[in-house]
Protein backbone atom coordinates (compact mmCIF):
# COMPACT_ATOMS: atom_id res chain seq x y z
CA UNK A 1 0.00 0.00 0.00
CA UNK A 2 1.16 3.46 -0.81
CA UNK A 3 2.11 5.39 1.87
CA UNK A 4 2.33 9.36 1.88
CA UNK A 5 3.52 12.41 4.30
CA UNK A 6 0.45 13.55 6.41
CA UNK A 7 0.71 17.20 5.02
CA UNK A 8 0.91 16.38 1.61
CA UNK A 9 -2.53 14.39 2.08
CA UNK A 10 -4.05 17.14 3.64
CA UNK A 11 -2.69 19.67 0.96
CA UNK A 12 -3.64 17.12 -2.13
CA UNK A 13 -8.18 17.12 -0.63
CA UNK A 14 -7.29 21.12 -0.67
CA UNK A 15 -7.25 21.85 3.41
CA UNK A 16 -4.39 24.88 3.14
CA UNK A 17 -1.00 25.29 1.37
CA UNK A 18 1.41 22.90 2.38
CA UNK A 19 3.06 25.42 5.07
CA UNK A 20 -0.10 25.91 6.55
CA UNK A 21 -0.95 22.20 7.19
CA UNK A 22 2.74 21.89 8.62
CA UNK A 23 2.21 24.60 11.56
CA UNK A 24 -1.46 23.07 11.64
CA UNK A 25 -0.08 20.11 12.66
CA UNK A 26 2.51 21.05 14.15
CA UNK A 27 0.19 23.33 16.67
CA UNK A 28 -2.10 20.07 17.34
CA UNK A 29 -4.94 20.07 14.84
CA UNK A 30 -4.56 16.63 13.56
CA UNK A 31 -4.68 13.35 14.92
CA UNK A 32 -3.99 9.76 13.30
CA UNK A 33 -5.80 6.66 14.39
CA UNK A 34 -7.26 8.84 17.35
CA UNK A 35 -4.12 9.72 18.64
CA UNK A 36 -2.97 14.17 18.08
CA UNK A 37 0.25 13.68 16.31
CA UNK A 38 3.01 17.10 15.81
CA UNK A 39 4.56 15.50 12.60
CA UNK A 40 3.50 16.86 9.19
CA UNK A 41 6.05 14.73 7.58
CA UNK A 42 4.49 11.48 9.01
CA UNK A 43 4.07 8.85 6.63
CA UNK A 44 0.77 7.25 6.76
CA UNK A 45 -1.48 5.41 4.70
CA UNK A 46 -4.51 8.00 3.54
CA UNK A 47 -7.05 4.84 2.63
CA UNK A 48 -6.54 3.00 5.79
CA UNK A 49 -5.74 5.56 8.40
CA UNK A 50 -8.28 7.86 10.11
CA UNK A 51 -7.23 11.33 10.03
CA UNK A 52 -9.11 14.11 11.68
CA UNK A 53 -8.57 17.68 11.34
CA UNK A 54 -9.72 19.48 14.28
CA UNK A 55 -12.26 16.81 14.99
CA UNK A 56 -13.46 16.46 11.84
CA UNK A 57 -12.70 12.97 10.09
CA UNK A 58 -11.42 13.18 6.75
CA UNK A 59 -11.81 10.84 3.77
CA UNK A 60 -9.04 10.29 1.15
CA UNK A 61 -9.71 10.36 -2.23
CA UNK A 62 -7.33 10.89 -5.13
CA UNK A 63 -10.17 11.46 -8.39
CA UNK A 64 -13.23 12.97 -9.09
CA UNK A 65 -15.52 12.20 -11.29
CA UNK A 66 -18.40 15.02 -12.21
CA UNK A 67 -21.43 15.15 -14.22
CA UNK A 68 -21.74 18.49 -15.56
CA UNK A 69 -24.87 20.05 -17.38
CA UNK A 70 -22.68 22.24 -19.43
CA UNK A 71 -24.45 25.55 -20.70
CA UNK A 72 -23.48 27.51 -23.52
CA UNK A 73 -21.12 30.23 -22.72
CA UNK A 74 -18.37 28.35 -21.44
CA UNK A 75 -15.45 26.42 -23.21
CA UNK A 76 -14.78 23.08 -22.57
CA UNK A 77 -11.11 23.87 -21.31
CA UNK A 78 -9.18 24.37 -18.90
CA UNK A 79 -7.86 27.27 -19.04
CA UNK A 80 -8.42 30.26 -21.65
CA UNK A 81 -7.44 33.58 -22.09
CA UNK A 82 -10.39 35.16 -23.23
CA UNK A 83 -13.40 32.67 -22.45
CA UNK A 84 -15.24 31.08 -19.46
CA UNK A 85 -14.23 27.65 -19.26
CA UNK A 86 -16.53 25.17 -17.60
CA UNK A 87 -13.47 24.51 -14.54
CA UNK A 88 -15.47 27.89 -13.33
CA UNK A 89 -18.64 26.33 -12.79
CA UNK A 90 -17.32 24.10 -10.20
CA UNK A 91 -16.27 24.98 -6.75
CA UNK A 92 -12.46 24.81 -4.90
CA UNK A 93 -13.28 22.02 -2.88
CA UNK A 94 -13.35 20.23 -6.59
CA UNK A 95 -10.94 21.94 -8.64
CA UNK A 96 -7.72 21.29 -6.39
CA UNK A 97 -8.55 17.63 -7.83
CA UNK A 98 -7.92 19.65 -11.08
CA UNK A 99 -10.59 17.53 -13.05
CA UNK A 100 -10.40 17.73 -16.95
CA UNK A 101 -13.44 17.91 -19.37
CA UNK A 102 -13.80 14.19 -20.73
CA UNK A 103 -13.66 15.62 -24.62
CA UNK A 104 -15.14 18.53 -25.65
CA UNK A 105 -18.71 20.26 -26.13
CA UNK A 106 -18.38 23.29 -28.45
CA UNK A 107 -18.85 26.95 -26.60
CA UNK A 108 -22.49 27.05 -27.83
CA UNK A 109 -23.37 23.65 -26.96
CA UNK A 110 -25.30 22.01 -23.78
CA UNK A 111 -25.81 19.17 -21.82
CA UNK A 112 -24.21 16.15 -20.47
CA UNK A 113 -20.14 16.57 -20.15
CA UNK A 114 -17.60 14.82 -17.77
CA UNK A 115 -14.61 15.90 -15.63
CA UNK A 116 -12.40 14.12 -14.21
CA UNK A 117 -8.77 13.40 -13.23
CA UNK A 118 -8.85 9.85 -14.08
CA UNK A 119 -6.62 10.31 -17.53
CA UNK A 120 -7.14 6.38 -18.28
CA UNK A 121 -10.97 6.51 -17.48
CA UNK A 122 -11.10 9.58 -19.90
CA UNK A 123 -8.59 8.07 -22.48
CA UNK A 124 -10.60 4.89 -22.35
CA UNK A 125 -13.97 6.92 -23.31
CA UNK A 126 -12.37 8.21 -26.07
CA UNK A 127 -10.48 5.96 -27.43
CA UNK A 128 -11.34 5.74 -31.08
CA UNK A 129 -11.01 2.36 -31.06
CA UNK A 130 -13.32 1.95 -28.20
CA UNK A 131 -16.54 3.65 -30.63
CA UNK A 132 -18.41 5.61 -27.50
CA UNK A 133 -21.75 5.75 -28.73
CA UNK A 134 -22.88 10.08 -27.43
CA UNK A 135 -26.46 10.80 -28.09
CA UNK A 136 -27.07 14.31 -29.22
CA UNK A 137 -30.37 16.31 -29.84
CA UNK A 138 -30.52 19.02 -32.20
CA UNK A 139 -32.63 21.60 -33.58
CA UNK A 140 -31.85 21.54 -37.27
CA UNK A 141 -32.99 24.08 -40.06
CA UNK A 142 -35.03 22.14 -42.53
CA UNK A 143 -37.02 19.10 -43.02
CA UNK A 144 -35.03 16.29 -41.51
CA UNK A 145 -36.12 13.27 -43.61
CA UNK A 146 -35.50 9.65 -44.55
CA UNK A 147 -33.18 10.35 -46.99
CA UNK A 148 -30.81 11.99 -44.56
CA UNK A 149 -31.60 9.17 -42.11
CA UNK A 150 -30.62 6.80 -44.83
CA UNK A 151 -27.31 8.66 -45.31
CA UNK A 152 -26.26 9.19 -41.86
CA UNK A 153 -26.76 5.28 -41.23
CA UNK A 154 -24.26 4.45 -44.38
CA UNK A 155 -21.87 7.23 -43.62
CA UNK A 156 -21.94 10.92 -44.35
CA UNK A 157 -19.00 12.64 -46.10
CA UNK A 158 -17.23 16.07 -44.16
CA UNK A 159 -16.13 18.69 -45.72
CA UNK A 160 -12.48 17.48 -45.29
CA UNK A 161 -13.44 13.89 -47.06
CA UNK A 162 -13.75 12.05 -43.85
CA UNK A 163 -16.38 9.31 -44.23
CA UNK A 164 -18.24 9.13 -40.60
CA UNK A 165 -18.87 5.98 -39.38
CA UNK A 166 -22.51 4.56 -39.48
CA UNK A 167 -24.77 7.28 -37.17
CA UNK A 168 -28.49 6.48 -36.10
CA UNK A 169 -30.36 9.63 -36.67
CA UNK A 170 -33.94 9.89 -35.41
CA UNK A 171 -36.23 12.80 -36.22
CA UNK A 172 -38.82 13.25 -33.37
CA UNK A 173 -40.75 15.98 -34.34
CA UNK A 174 -40.85 18.85 -37.14
CA UNK A 175 -42.58 22.16 -37.04
CA UNK A 176 -43.62 24.49 -40.11
CA UNK A 177 -43.33 28.47 -39.24
CA UNK A 178 -45.79 30.64 -40.51
CA UNK A 179 -46.57 31.55 -37.03
CA UNK A 180 -44.16 34.73 -35.38
CA UNK A 181 -43.46 32.72 -32.32
CA UNK A 182 -40.73 30.03 -32.46
CA UNK A 183 -42.30 28.19 -29.10
CA UNK A 184 -45.54 28.13 -30.40
CA UNK A 185 -44.38 26.44 -33.91
CA UNK A 186 -42.10 24.01 -32.15
CA UNK A 187 -45.69 22.98 -30.01
CA UNK A 188 -46.87 21.37 -33.77
CA UNK A 189 -43.88 19.33 -33.72
CA UNK A 190 -45.93 16.85 -31.36
CA UNK A 191 -47.95 15.95 -34.14
CA UNK A 192 -45.41 14.39 -36.06
CA UNK A 193 -43.37 13.04 -33.38
CA UNK A 194 -42.19 9.50 -34.33
CA UNK A 195 -41.49 7.82 -30.80
CA UNK A 196 -42.10 8.71 -27.33
CA UNK A 197 -41.79 13.29 -26.31
CA UNK A 198 -38.03 13.52 -25.20
CA UNK A 199 -37.37 14.61 -21.74
CA UNK A 200 -35.46 17.67 -23.64
CA UNK A 201 -38.32 18.80 -26.07
CA UNK A 202 -37.76 21.11 -29.07
CA UNK A 203 -40.39 23.80 -27.62
CA UNK A 204 -38.06 24.34 -25.04
CA UNK A 205 -34.54 24.19 -27.42
CA UNK A 206 -36.49 26.70 -29.28
CA UNK A 207 -37.08 29.02 -25.53
CA UNK A 208 -33.24 28.17 -25.34
CA UNK A 209 -32.60 29.61 -28.72
CA UNK A 210 -33.55 33.14 -27.18
CA UNK A 211 -30.89 32.84 -24.27
CA UNK A 212 -27.97 32.47 -26.71
CA UNK A 213 -26.40 35.97 -27.25
CA UNK A 214 -25.03 34.78 -30.65
CA UNK A 215 -28.76 33.75 -31.58
CA UNK A 216 -30.49 36.61 -30.29
CA UNK A 217 -28.32 39.05 -32.00
CA UNK A 218 -28.48 37.08 -35.15
CA UNK A 219 -32.07 36.63 -35.72
CA UNK A 220 -31.65 35.60 -39.09
CA UNK A 221 -30.54 32.67 -38.22
CA UNK A 222 -33.66 30.87 -36.78
CA UNK A 223 -36.31 33.26 -35.79
CA UNK A 224 -36.75 34.93 -39.44
CA UNK A 225 -36.87 31.12 -40.91
CA UNK A 226 -39.82 30.28 -38.37
CA UNK A 227 -41.53 33.76 -39.12
CA UNK A 228 -40.34 33.29 -42.99
CA UNK A 229 -42.53 29.80 -42.29
CA UNK A 230 -39.47 27.43 -43.36
CA UNK A 231 -39.65 24.29 -41.09
CA UNK A 232 -37.34 23.39 -38.03
CA UNK A 233 -36.85 19.73 -37.18
CA UNK A 234 -35.94 18.66 -33.84
CA UNK A 235 -33.41 15.35 -33.81
CA UNK A 236 -31.82 12.68 -31.87
CA UNK A 237 -28.85 11.64 -33.12
CA UNK A 238 -26.22 8.95 -32.01
CA UNK A 239 -22.83 8.59 -33.20
CA UNK A 240 -19.93 6.29 -32.13
CA UNK A 241 -16.77 9.22 -32.89
CA UNK A 242 -16.06 12.51 -32.08
CA UNK A 243 -14.36 14.28 -34.65
CA UNK A 244 -14.39 18.06 -34.32
CA UNK A 245 -17.68 19.35 -34.54
CA UNK A 246 -18.92 15.97 -35.97
CA UNK A 247 -22.61 17.05 -35.39
CA UNK A 248 -22.53 20.52 -37.13
CA UNK A 249 -20.34 19.15 -39.87
CA UNK A 250 -22.64 15.83 -40.35
CA UNK A 251 -25.92 18.00 -40.94
CA UNK A 252 -23.73 20.92 -42.93
CA UNK A 253 -22.81 17.66 -45.67
CA UNK A 254 -26.19 17.52 -46.58
CA UNK A 255 -27.27 20.87 -46.63
CA UNK A 256 -28.91 21.70 -43.10
CA UNK A 257 -27.96 23.75 -40.09
CA UNK A 258 -27.66 23.05 -36.56
CA UNK A 259 -29.37 25.58 -34.63
CA UNK A 260 -29.40 24.40 -31.07
CA UNK A 261 -27.30 21.38 -29.75
CA UNK A 262 -27.33 19.56 -26.48
CA UNK A 263 -25.55 15.88 -25.47
CA UNK A 264 -27.43 13.69 -23.18
CA UNK A 265 -25.62 10.63 -23.03
CA UNK A 266 -22.07 9.36 -23.35
CA UNK A 267 -22.04 6.16 -23.08
CA UNK A 268 -23.49 4.68 -21.02
CA UNK A 269 -24.54 7.22 -18.71
CA UNK A 270 -27.08 9.56 -19.28
CA UNK A 271 -27.40 13.35 -18.22
CA UNK A 272 -29.13 13.81 -15.06
CA UNK A 273 -32.10 15.89 -16.24
CA UNK A 274 -32.53 17.17 -12.87
CA UNK A 275 -29.41 19.11 -13.28
CA UNK A 276 -30.01 22.30 -14.53
CA UNK A 277 -28.03 23.89 -17.31
CA UNK A 278 -24.45 25.18 -15.16
CA UNK A 279 -25.52 22.62 -12.47
CA UNK A 280 -23.45 19.72 -11.41
CA UNK A 281 -23.26 16.67 -9.42
CA UNK A 282 -20.37 13.78 -8.70
CA UNK A 283 -20.96 10.77 -9.86
CA UNK A 284 -22.27 7.81 -8.01
CA UNK A 285 -20.18 4.68 -7.54
CA UNK A 286 -23.23 2.77 -9.45
CA UNK A 287 -22.52 5.39 -12.44
CA UNK A 288 -19.07 5.07 -12.32
CA UNK A 289 -19.02 1.63 -12.34
CA UNK A 290 -21.15 1.65 -15.98
CA UNK A 291 -18.36 3.68 -17.18
CA UNK A 292 -15.29 1.03 -16.54
N1 LIG B 1 -20.72 17.85 -32.42
C1 LIG B 1 -20.66 19.18 -32.60
O1 LIG B 1 -20.76 19.68 -33.71
N2 LIG B 1 -20.50 19.97 -31.53
C2 LIG B 1 -20.40 19.49 -30.27
O2 LIG B 1 -20.27 20.25 -29.31
C3 LIG B 1 -20.47 18.09 -30.09
C4 LIG B 1 -20.62 17.31 -31.19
Amino acid sequence: KTKMRLDKMLGNLGYGTRSGLKSLVRQGAVTVNGIRVKDPGMQIDPHADEVALEGERIVYRDTVYVMLHKPAGFVSATEDNRERTVLELLPEALRVFSPFPVGRLDKDTEGLLLLTNDGKLSHDLLSPRKHVPKTYQALVAGLVGSADIATFATGVTLDDGYVTLPAALRVEGSASGGTTDGAEAAEHAGVEATREVPAFSMAKAVERLDTFPALRANRTNWREAVDAGETLSWIELTIAEGKYHQVKRMFEAVGKKVLYLRRSEMGPLPLDESLAPGEWRELTEDELETLR
